[in-house]
């Protein structure tokens, strides 16, 4: 298993997670949109068992039944995201990782709410909704 890292914009948060992902999209649902205040948002999927929190502090938020969220309690970056529907995983935003090119999202979901002005110009599976 390789040691992932990740920190916030202002670094008061840094991570460790057990990669490689487990799987990795782009999501266009509201949820993300509003919060991330972003058209798109890239996330990866890893074991939650493995993940950890090495400095500061995550503040989580419930954005809807069921779903967990984590921000930088400082700068507000969005981290992470926990779903009861997958107890055993946590999604990271790729862009918070230390290396964000390290996972290559495999879907767009939520494509419902992609702005029209966005077009996608990749092969990469699309749904409307969730995944299946
Ligand atoms: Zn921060
Ligand atoms: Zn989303």
């Amino acid at each position: 298993m390789d040691i992932v890292s990740g920190h916030c914009f202002c670094n008061a948060v840094r991570f460790e997670v057990g990669g490689p992902e487990k799987f990795a999209c782009f999501c266009y649902c509201e949820s993300c949109q509003r919060i991330a205040g972003a058209p798109v948002v890239a996330w990866a999927s890893y074991e939650k068992q493995s993940f950890r929190v090495t400095r500061g502090e995550i503040r989580f938020y419930q954005s809807s039944p069921g779903v967990t969220r984590g921000q930088c309690a400082d700068c507000g970056s969005s981290i992470s995201y926990e779903n009861i529907k997958r107890p055993g995983d946590i999604d990271l935003t790729s862009t918070t990782l230390d290396d964000p090119g390290g996972p290559t999202p495999r879907a767009h979901i939520w494509t419902q709410n992609k702005p029209s002005w966005m077009f996608i110009g990749d092969d990469l599976p699309g749904y409307e909704k969730n995944v299946g």
